[in-house]
């Protein structure tokens, strides 16, 4: 009798789980890479309109304060997937390879009842594990005519590269979903990582504009450390021929071909001609940057926009939460560079648009401090799936409904592995509060305090100012406090054969 009751009972919450099943939200997580929030309208860009992005700030939530905890792109995804900093993932730079064996958030919401599936840039070295569905840019991945992976192997495709993997995504909505299932997509772009190639309807666009510069642009690095002259990432000194599209690239189609030579040919005359010098040459370099980053980031909103359209279309856009961010923040010529890897403000944080219908306010805001380690954490919270004690970061649930809860962070740590590496940014670790900045650059054993309230652009390091000595001793020890809750011990941990790719005969 008494097992017959738990039978019954097992049975009903069987049958409560499969009816929960049908009205847990789909989760879809859009990823560009390297996407400045300044080059984004909802984030005030004096630069450039991105309409589409923007429903989400109007429809959802916009954060304010959301970092990464290593600015840079493999290791970001790593984090996003285990929910864990890169020092217990394993992936702590470019170029490694990804233990897939490992708990990820894509294999929690499989075993939760989720259909799983990621289109587009990938880059950790390893076959996704975890996801039903891949279809995947080998690497970086080029921006036209990009070979991509399934399970089966090799695919060519033949157009831009954001809008093929906007139709990939489009057709899996379609096709290929199971309606029977809530599902997890993770949709992401590798625009507009450099080098900028923009899409050949967009090749001409801000030709007549001047796109105003950063008040940093000529940053003599006179108020920090060493780390920030020994870089190799400034506009002025490292830009290449490619980058600013002097040469035309080699993997272009013969009409692709065409409109570049079109488009590009007639301006780098002009610019041969000028024979410009100095800071007028930087200004130069910094146009032709910038604006092919913004046509970039024109492609990529119009592909959002096609799938948003499609979810309005659909009906899913109502019980679908939609996130949009970026793997980390970026540099438009502040302080002289582009690229990222620095814990200053604009590579350390990052955009975060969330619209989630019924659950968040229309057009709200957030400037709780609040980490790409806590996504994995709110997609497990969203689906109604457990969240395991191992992850480091929190779900983000709560702050979506409007409550931040009293006791959420009110500081975050940082950890920047890559060096010796490209652009040569030193290893580096910190952290900051709502106020201030430490940061050590521990491999030359060199500190910097920012007081972000009276230096909100970070010029000027007050570390060995005797008036902020006890800020450095409050800092100090709360980054102390924050290596051990995090367990960082400067070990970063190593996998036995963490690979777990197939052997394939194509490449
Ligand atoms: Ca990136």
């Amino acid at each position: 009798m008494i097992r017959f009751a738990a039978m019954a009972a097992a049975a009903a919450g069987l049958l409560s789980g499969f009816a929960l099943a049908a009205e847990r939200p789909n989760i879809l997580f859009i990823m560009s890479d390297d996407h400045a929030y300044q080059a984004m309208s909802c984030y005030g860009s004096n630069r450039n309109q991105t309409p589409n992005l923007d429903r989400l700030a109007k429809e959802g939530m916009r954060f304010d304060r959301a970092f990464v905890t290593n600015s840079i792109c493999g290791p970001s995804r790593a984090v996003i997937l285990t929910g864990k900093y890169s020092h217990l993932n394993g992936f702590a730079r470019n170029g490694q390879t990804f233990n897939g064996r490992q708990q990820t958030v894509a294999k929690l919401l499989q075993k939760a009842g989720y259909q799983t599936a990621v289109i587009g840039k990938w880059h950790l070295g390893s076959d996704p594990t975890g996801f039903d569905h891949w279809h995947i840019l080998i690497g970086q991945g080029p921006y036209y005519n990009p070979p991509m992976l399934m399970p089966e192997g090799r695919v060519n495709h033949t157009g831009y590269t954001t809008d093929i993997i906007t139709d990939l995504t489009l057709d899996w909505l379609k096709e290929k979903r199971d309606p029977e299932k809530p599902f997890f997509l993770v949709y992401q772009h590798k625009a507009p990582h450099r080098d900028w190639q923009p899409a050949p309807r967009h090749l001409d666009k801000y030709d007549d504009a001047t796109i105003p510069e950063p008040e940093t642009l000529f940053d003599d690095y006179s108020g920090r450390t060493r780390a920030a002259k020994m870089q190799k990432m400034t506009v002025a000194e490292h830009l290449t021929d490619r980058d600013l599209k002097l040469i035309t690239p080699g993997n272009l189609k013969e009409d692709q071909e065409a409109a570049w030579r079109a488009a590009y040919e007639p301006k780098n005359e002009a610019f041969q001609a000028a024979d410009l010098k100095g800071k007028d040459l930087v200004r130069w370099k910094y146009q032709r940057y910038v604006k092919d980053y913004l046509r970039c980031v024109d492609a990529v909103d119009e592909n959002v926009g096609r799938v948003l359209d499609y979810l309005d279309q659909s009906g899913l856009a109502k019980n679908t939460v939609v996130f949009y961010t970026s793997d980390q923040g970026w540099y438009l010529g502040e302080h002289g560079w582009y690229d990222k890897r620095w814990m200053y403000e604009e590579s350390f944080r990052t955009p975060l648009l969330v619209r989630w219908p019924s659950h968040t306010q229309p057009g709200s805001t957030s400037d709780a401090m609040v980490l790409n380690l806590d996504f994995a954490q709110t997609f497990l919270d969203i689906a109604g799936a457990e969240q395991p004690d191992d992850m480091q970061g929190r779900s983000l649930k709560p702050i979506l409904a409007g409550q931040t809860p009293d006791d959420w962070r009110d500081s975050v740590y940082y950890h920047y592995y890559e060096f010796p590496g490209a652009h040569s940014v030193q290893k580096h670790l910190g952290v900051r509060t709502d106020r201030y900045k430490l940061i050590h650059f521990y491999e030359l054993d060199e500190w910097e305090l920012f007081d972000l309230e009276k230096d909100p652009h970070e010029l000027q390091s007050v570390y060995d100012d005797p008036a902020y000595a006890d800020v450095v001793k409050e800092m100090k020890a709360e980054l102390e406090r924050l290596q051990e809750k995090y367990q960082d011990d400067g070990t970063v941990v190593q996998f036995e054969n963490p690979t777990s790719k197939k052997k394939r005969s194509d490449k």
